[in-house]
């Protein structure tokens, strides 16, 4: 088995119910049971030598949602991307012995809820989801996208990550005003379903709840940052947040044993409108996109870090020899041959990629216990194929666009703040008051309770066990929810 997806095929094969929408309760509880033990011994894929990356702050986590033409196209610029698996997380039993925000996704099983209610949350989850992930088949199964679980190695790792957390928050020498001009609450993200919402009290001095705002940002950063790590895959930082919490926050803790160059491309890598998986699939390997990236490859790879401007002078000269022709039969690819064929157009958009590069003597110069942190899987067995010759890339940035997060992941919605006062951080009251106001923020709303059978409650009680469950199969409670704890 490669994915969860051979779980939900195995599972629904010679059942006579084709989704989750009408199983019984008990059913989705063993459902889960094999999600879990699939996960506990699944080992993902991963080819170093595709240059894997990690697309932080939401696309990866939500890529059975992603609907937008820059992610998308970023897909064919590179070899393999980690993704997370959200029915292998829906389903874990860490993400309870993890910290999470209170709107985070419940899960399978939150405290204090009935299995009726929570069932039914599961039930309109999985009829929701399951849908979006089984579009994205023939990535997973071409082997450009990984899923992984994420949860239990949150779990795992959690010393490591809050190590990194509070690392990244020393050197985050922000003041809270500022970063509240410069990030828009909606623009930090959380959890895998939520940017912003963050609950405020007016007063005068607003900096301490913007730190503490700002806090769970880097804890979300920091965890999704060490999942790519310990996966050997490079996090790609796709906007402007997680961009600056690379470059603030984990660069100067990998440079104080090292030195770490960024390079930037100057050239604008197209973005195509109409891409599909399959499309993405089928023109994957096509020869432009192959050629380009592993030459672009080896650009980084060839970059001397000892010295930021020979650095930045090598890059702007190899790319102008090696990769802007490829770049140019992409863009022609587009308007006459495989991607047009299938339907694919250019976009007005574009987009660039930078690179923070390190040197390998990182392996050699473990000092700091902060740089441990963030470069301490170099040490690992399945990073040291990463390593090869030349520098490694500690993280990378789509850039030079004006895509958001919501522009790439669908099921998106937009909270406005209730209550906004122009002039004043995030639009948090100055005057104090006895109610809270919350800040902008987004949710991803990817449990839909509409397909969902209705409980006649009416009946229920007339007929007590044998009246319709109330977690939406439309089955008899005593055969569907019954006993379940
Ligand atoms: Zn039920």
């Amino acid at each position: 088995m490669l994915s969860t997806i051979d779980v939900i095929d195995a599972y629904l094969t010679g059942r006579p119910d084709t989704d989750f929408s009408t199983v019984t309760g008990r059913d989705l509880e063993s459902f889960g049971e094999r999600v879990r033990e699939f996960s506990a011994h699944q080992t993902p894929e991963i080819d170093a030598d595709q240059h894997p990356i990690y697309l932080g702050g939401w696309p990866s986590a939500n890529f059975a949602l992603l609907g937008g033409d820059m992610i998308l196209s970023s897909l064919l610029y590179s070899g393999q991307v980690l993704v997370r698996d959200p029915i292998a997380d829906w389903f874990s039993v860490e993400q309870y012995r993890v910290e999470h925000m209170m709107s985070a996704r419940p899960g399978f099983h939150p405290s204090g809820e009935d299995a009726e209610t929570r069932i039914r949350r599961t039930r309109a989850f999985l009829t929701t989801v399951v849908p979006q992930i089984m579009r994205m088949r023939p990535l997973i199964e071409a082997g450009i996208v990984v899923p992984v679980p994420s949860e239990q190695l949150y779990f795992q790792e959690r010393g490591r990550i809050d190590l990194l957390r509070r690392d990244i928050e020393t050197k985050l020498s922000i003041d809270p005003v500022a970063y509240a001009t410069r990030f828009s609450a909606e623009e930090i993200a959380t959890e895998d379903n939520v940017r912003g919402f963050f609950a405020m009290a007016p007063g005068p001095e607003p900096a301490p709840q913007i730190h503490k705002a700002l806090r769970h940002g880097v804890r979300y950063f920091a965890r999704e940052f060490t999942l790519a790590d310990r996966y050997g895959v490079t996090y790609t930082a796709p906007f402007a947040h997680e961009r600056y919490l690379c470059q603030e926050g984990v660069s100067p803790i990998v440079g104080t044993s090292n030195r770490v160059v960024e390079a930037i491309l100057r050239s604008g890598l197209p973005v195509f409108h109409n891409l599909t998986p399959e499309v993405i699939r089928d023109v994957h390997d096509d020869d432009t996109f192959g050629e380009f990236r592993s030459t672009l490859h080896q650009v980084y790879q060839g970059t001397p870090v000892e010295d930021p401007a020979a650095a930045t002078a090598y890059v702007r000269d190899q790319e102008n020899a090696l990769l802007r022709p490829l770049i140019n039969e992409g863009e022609k690819a587009a308007s006459r041959g495989l991607l047009a064929r299938l339907g694919a157009s250019l976009s007005q958009n574009k987009f660039a990629i930078a690179a923070a590069l390190a040197t390998d003597t990182i392996v050699g110069t473990l000092g700091a216990a902060t740089a441990i942190t963030v470069a301490g899987t170099f040490a690992d067995d399945a990073i040291k194929s990463r390593r090869g010759s030349g520098p490694v890339r500690i993280w990378s940035a789509l850039v030079a666009h004006t895509q958001r997060a919501s522009d790439e992941v669908t099921r998106v919605q937009h909270a406005p703040a209730a209550v906004s006062i122009p002039g004043t951080p995030w639009g948090i009251p100055r005057e104090p008051g006895m109610s809270i106001s919350v800040t902008a923020g987004q949710l991803i709303w990817d449990a839909d309770p509409r397909a969902l059978a209705d409980t006649d409650e009416e009946e229920r009680s007339r007929l007590g066990v044998y009246g319709p469950c109330r977690c939406g199969s439309g089955q008899k409670f005593k055969f569907c929810c019954a006993g379940l704890r």
